[in-house]
């Protein structure tokens, strides 16, 4: 065939979509699960949607996506919000992101936070460090790293932190030193604001169900239950079986226990890609809140996020938990889901390591797409429109 798709997650069905619309049907699908949708599937629990990769939502800033996903849930099945997300630190639940939102403090709190910021290195002309910890502490203070980012990331990674680079860092919430003084002065959140500021969820079935339209829209194209095994890179055949002109692949580079290519430092890059692993738990009860979704850095509790169902998914009750599951304690009688795969680890040498990985593989025509086959923490609708670009790349002969 003329393409191989490793797996059918968002990057999968997405490309494979896009070669239909534009009326190539010469490829085929693999994928190791009975159902396609990857980290975005939806299941239902307690009568509603629960997503049991995590909390997913359609972040609007990219409308070719939305054109292109309401082909297949059109949107009027859709409801938009206004994110209203929040952290809670010491007792207090505050809205994210923090720096923004530092007056809905009590006024004791809000000084010693202004104190700490108006020394933080980045404000008092101090050279950007490159330990994560010392970045984290430069860029926001020592009080809001030790009360809320440096715990938080612990939790959510069960890194050491100083493994993690510091070159992904520019993705956080940049609100500058003057927009948190105007912020405490006016009462109101100023600085740029994180991603999902205004996002999409489907009215019904979850974030699953769009990713299941599309899967059902390719058909007999989607191989289920096939897990990658193995890859014979310079004839391109994988499983010992399939073999195309070109393959793209989105699934983990560590999950297939067999890559053959006559160049040693693949194998060592491939080592160093690390990821996490996180459970979400569902709870039936109600929460006392508004926000879609609560961050909790304290370490007391295993969880780092709370999703709150009932604020977001129509007609449903209680929340879910995520947790990494190294800090993931079995409770008897609750319904969780693990998620191997699913954060990138951005340490230190990964993006020298999956540089070498992809520009490898380029040469023999097979090529990292996505959230791990490119090994990057990005999200459904920037996978969508990488699938979307490098299809048309591919078809109009600009991929040499
Ligand atoms: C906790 C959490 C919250 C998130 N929140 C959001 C959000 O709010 N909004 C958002 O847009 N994005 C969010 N994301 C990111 C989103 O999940 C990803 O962008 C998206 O799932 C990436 O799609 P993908 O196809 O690249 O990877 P995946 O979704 O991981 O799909 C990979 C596919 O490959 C299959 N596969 C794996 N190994 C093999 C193998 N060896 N052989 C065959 N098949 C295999 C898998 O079963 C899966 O179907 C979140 C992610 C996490 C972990």
């Amino acid at each position: 065939m003329k393409y191989l798709i490793l797996g059918a997650g968002p990057t999968g069905l997405s490309f494979a979509c896009y070669l239909i619309k534009k009326g190539i049907t010469d490829f085929l699908v693999l994928e190791k699960e009975s159902e396609a949708g990857g980290l975005c599937r939806s299941k239902e629990v307690d009568g509603s949607a629960f997503d049991i990769g995590g909390g997913h939502f359609l972040d609007v800033r990219r409308p070719k996506v939305d054109e292109f996903l309401f082909e297949y849930l059109p949107e009027d099945e859709w409801n938009v919000f206004d994110r209203d997300s929040r952290i809670s630190v010491n007792g207090n639940m505050i809205g994210h992101p923090f720096e923004s939102n530092i007056w809905q403090f009590p006024i004791d709190d809000q000084v010693e936070y202004l104190k700490s910021i108006a020394q933080a290195g980045c404000n008092t002309g101090a050279e950007m460090p490159q330990k994560f910890t010392d970045w984290i502490t430069w860029k926001l203070g020592k009080k809001i790293a030790s009360d809320y980012m440096l715990p938080y990331n612990q939790k959510m990674f069960e890194e050491n932190l100083d493994n993690l680079g510091t070159y992904w860092l520019e993705k956080l919430p940049d609100v500058s030193f003057e927009d948190t003084l105007r912020s405490c002065l006016e009462h109101h959140a100023y600085g740029k604001q994180p991603g999902h500021a205004r996002f999409l969820y489907p009215k019904k079935y979850g974030y699953g169900e769009v990713w299941l339209r599309m899967a059902e829209s390719l058909k007999d194209k989607i191989i289920y239950n096939t897990k990658v095994e193995s890859i014979d890179v310079e004839n391109k055949i994988v499983n010992d079986r399939y073999t195309a002109d070109v393959i793209i692949n989105t699934v983990p580079w560590t999950s297939i226990k067999n890559i053959s290519v006559n160049d040693e430092n693949v194998y060592s890059n491939i080592k160093k890609l690390s990821y996490s692993t996180v459970v979400t738990e569902y709870h039936q009860e109600n929460m006392d809140t508004e926000a879609h979704w609560i961050y909790y850095p304290d370490k007391k509790l295993d969880y780092h996020r709370i999703l709150v169902r009932h604020n977001f998914c129509e007609g449903s009750r209680g929340y879910w938990t995520e947790t990494n599951l190294e800090r993931y304690h079995e409770k008897p009688g609750n319904i969780w889901f693990t998620n191997e795969y699913a954060y990138p680890l951005n340490t230190i040498d990964k993006q020298e390591a999956i540089g070498y990985i992809l520009k490898v593989m380029q040469k023999f025509n097979i090529y990292g797409l996505g959230r791990w086959g490119e090994w990057q923490h990005y999200n459904s609708d920037v996978v969508v429109e990488r699938a979307m670009n490098f299809a048309e790349s591919l078809i109009s002969g600009g991929v040499k």
